[in-house]
């Protein structure tokens, strides 16, 4: 008898152990909780966004949740065409910290899906082989993981537009409200409908619900969620994402002053700023190599010389935009791009957010204000600028004038954002705690979490 109830009672122990082990291990999680994972292969790096949501309530506006987030190392998937093999590895530590994150018994149902934007597109427009392959193998290194793999592709800018908008909309709560008074789901007003502003790289795109119809039918996205039609305004402006159109500001610089090669004065870049660079680096890519002037040497070094004048920086900014043809429909934002007037809220967000935020003007400062501060900041000499920020990269300490001033050509002389409607910009990185970027939009929708129809609602008693 001693023996069985020592037996009896180890049995217990382990059973209680075992118990407690799961409890631990499950403690921060509610039950049914799904993940899904998206990696944002941007021109300029690769991140992994991983989201959650409790499984009974899929289908209800505003649930997913951003839960993790990983800066991959390195520079973007693009940058690795001679080095494929290399994008795929890149990925792993990301990967890793995603498996440990989410139980185990969920890893085969959590979906994961790469998307690329203006850096791949840009590559594959210049070497579509090398492109497919950097693909295939970010592929094949994901497919090495226990979750369930949906594909590596390169979106298109129409797409990272209006996903942005879907991730912005869906994360305020705008969609659909359920009306106790109309016994049903109510459409939101078109004012309410906020709009998106996205600036990377390679890219730019601007998507919003226009007040008066869309005239050009290529620039329209159409949606059914939550059992009503949308057709938004979307574009994607390649080659105008902060990086190419540095490139191109210094192309046309450089341009101006073809009997002094090797030296271009550089008015955003802040006085006594110096910095040697390759020809090749400015025009290695299509948005510049177009105008890249014969017999040149691509292994030139040219020197770019900072004089900090604001006036001219946005002159040279200007000279990369065309703001006067238009094409058969009107009205235009710039390069001949048919764009409605913009109405209602708008959400700036990545390098929007990243230059502003570093300039402290995020939290709704007046036109005149923001002019003024980036003016004052732009004036500043390089010494002093790297002096005050010791912990900033160089590579963005370098940059935050030139973009500042990209920013306010793009918005008021290209989207046509008037002293007015500027204050109905938030430049806002984040909503719910969530990253406002095209990659939520994308999941929502591949994942048809957000259903085409409203769902059933069932009333509570009090109701
Ligand atoms: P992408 O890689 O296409 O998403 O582009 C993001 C853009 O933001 C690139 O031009 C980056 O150089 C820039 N960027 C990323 N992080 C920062 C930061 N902390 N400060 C300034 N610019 C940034």
């Amino acid at each position: 008898r001693c023996v069985l109830s020592i037996t009896l009672a180890l049995t217990v122990c382990t059973v209680i152990t075992l118990v407690l082990t799961f409890l631990a291990t499950n403690a921060t999680l509610p039950p049914g909780t799904k993940f899904g994972l998206v990696f944002d292969a941007g021109s300029s790096h690769t991140s992994l966004f991983v989201y959650q949501w409790p499984s009974d309530k899929e289908n209800d506006t505003g649930v997913v949740s951003q839960t993790m987030t990983c800066d991959v190392e390195g520079d973007g998937i693009s940058s690795y065409a001679r080095n494929p093999e290399a994008a795929g590895s890149s990925l792993r530590s990301c990967l890793d910290e995603a498996v440990k994150l989410i139980p185990a018994a969920q890893l085969a149902q959590t979906p994961v899906y790469l998307g690329a934007t203006a850096g791949m597109r840009i590559l594959s427009l210049q070497n579509p082989k090398a492109a497919d392959w950097v693909l295939a193998e970010v592929a094949k290194t994901i497919q090495q993981y226990p979750m369930d793999f949906r594909g590596a592709r390169i979106i298109s800018g129409a797409e990272e537009g209006a996903y942005g908008w879907i991730t912005i909309n869906y994360l305020l709560d705008i969609f659909t409200k359920y009306s106790i008074k109309n016994g049903g789901w109510i459409r939101p007003p078109a004012t309410k409908m906020l709009g998106a502003l996205d600036l990377g790289g390679a890219s730019t795109q601007i998507s919003f619900f226009p007040s008066e119809p869309i005239a050009d039918s290529t620039t329209a996205s159409h949606f059914r969620l939550y059992g009503f039609n949308y057709s938004i305004y979307t574009h994607s402006y390649l080659c105008y994402g902060q990086a190419q159109a540095m490139k191109q500001v210094i192309m046309k610089l450089s341009q101006k002053l073809q009997n002094t090669p090797g030296q271009i004065e550089h008015p955003c870049y802040h006085k006594g700023y110096k910095k040697n660079v390759m020809a090749q680096s400015i025009y290695n890519s299509p948005c510049t190599s177009y105008l890249q002037p014969s017999g040149l040497n691509l292994n030139q070094e040219m020197t770019l010389m900072g004089t900090g004048n604001v006036t001219k920086c946005q002159q040279a900014i200007r000279a990369i935009f065309n703001f006067t043809t238009c094409g058969p429909h009107f009205p235009c934002a710039f390069n001949g791009t048919y764009q409605p007037n913009v109405s209602g809220q708008f959400f700036a967000f990545s390098a929007f957010f990243y230059t502003f935020n570093f300039l402290n003007i995020t939290s709704g400062q007046s036109l005149s204000e923001v002019k003024n501060i980036i003016e004052q900041y732009c004036h500043r000499s390089w010494k002093d600028v790297t002096d005050s920020y010791p912990k900033y990269k160089e590579q963005w300490l370098q940059d935050y004038c030139a973009n500042a001033n990209y920013i306010l050509i793009l918005l008021l002389e290209g989207y046509k954002f008037s002293e007015k409607s500027w204050t109905s910009i938030r430049f806002q990185q984040k909503a719910s705690e969530t990253e406002i970027g095209w990659t939520l939009g994308y999941m929502l929708n591949l994942t048809n979490i957000i259903p085409v129809e409203a769902p059933v609602r069932v009333r509570t008693q009090k109701e």
